[in-house]
């Protein structure tokens, strides 16, 4: 497997296998700019083949798409090499700020290194540097363009997407849903299902002409990015009836999850530890339930 490959003028992909690594780095070679950091078991295979591409120079920043454990597992490590700025919503910049937190995220990237049998001392610890933009933000990148910042609450509370000018390239973390490998799209409505309903319409009406998502895949061409986005939402509709239906005949919350795991997740995307897979499951049956079954 080559290292890494370019996707279109200036972007590149660390080819790191369920974690593609988006770096841009225009013409003028002034360091680069990448999209989340994985997890901590990948942080070794990401600073070599991240060496491959930029040779001797430094990332000069890291933007966080969200706070989860895998994107952001890797941040603090390649830091130290990069010693990059990070820039991220408030709320993952809060996050961050949290030892509970910190503690929590470096946890989960303990189990993954696990099944990973990756048993180096590594962890995750605070990482430094971290600047706060909002919806309407631009982002100045090194080499003359820029993102602008657009807000997509629903996958997480922290969640941002960021549009590349020029280029139409959006780089929507998860909140455009996980894409398995065979094409099919996960939901992934962790923190409000309308609002991750919303941040879908959202991504929709940017019209971008390549979608880099954070797992496995980039679907490039505008026709087909609309096409990815449309069938992200009608999943995600499909999966709220279904969770509404289940909670019509129980409100037993863990076993609803349990049978989604079953049902919806037997050849799951990303392998990892089953706990983040049932604490995910189980937030959006209790966004569903607070959202459309419970009586006030
Ligand atoms: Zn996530």
């Amino acid at each position: 497997m080559r290292p890494y490959s370019e996707l279109a003028e200036g972007l590149f992909v660390l080819n790191v296998p369920m974690f593609p690594l988006y770096v841009l780095r225009g013409g003028r070679h002034q360091g680069g700019a990448m999209i989340d950091c994985a997890v901590l078991a990948k942080a070794g295979e990401i600073r070599e083949k991240l060496a491959a591409l930029l040779g001797s120079e430094r990332l000069a920043m890291t933007l966080l798409t969200h706070s989860h454990y895998d994107h952001v597992g890797a941040c603090s490590l390649l830091q130290e090499a990069h010693d990059f700025a990070i820039i991220a919503s408030q709320r993952t910049k809060d996050v961050l700020d949290s030892d509970k937190a910190v503690a929590f995220i470096d946890d989960l990237n303990q189990k993954f290194k696990a099944l990973e049998n990756d048993r180096s001392d590594s962890r995750f610890i605070r990482p430094r540097s971290v600047r706060a933009v909002a919806e309407g933000d631009r982002v100045d990148l090194p080499d003359g363009r820029r993102l602008e910042v657009y807000e997509t609450p629903g996958h997480t509370r922290c969640s941002l997407a960021f549009l590349l000018r020029p280029g139409n390239v959006l780089f929507a973390g998860d909140a455009a849903g996980v894409v398995e490998r065979s094409g099919r799209i996960k939901p992934l409505f962790l923190s409000s299902y309308s609002m991750y309903e919303a941040s879908l319409q959202k991504l929709l009406g940017l019209d971008a002409d390549l979608l880099a998502l954070a797992h496995n895949a980039a679907v490039q061409g505008r026709g087909r990015v609309r096409a990815f986005l449309e069938g992200s939402l009608a999943e995600t509709r499909r999966l709220k009836e279904k969770i509404v239906a289940w909670l019509g005949e129980s409100q037993d919350f863990a076993r609803i999850a349990e049978r989604i795991l079953a049902e919806e997740y037997d050849a799951p995307t990303l392998l990892g530890p089953r706990e983040a897979l049932l604490i995910n499951v189980t937030a959006m049956v209790k966004s569903v339930f607070h959202e459309f079954v419970k009586v006030p």
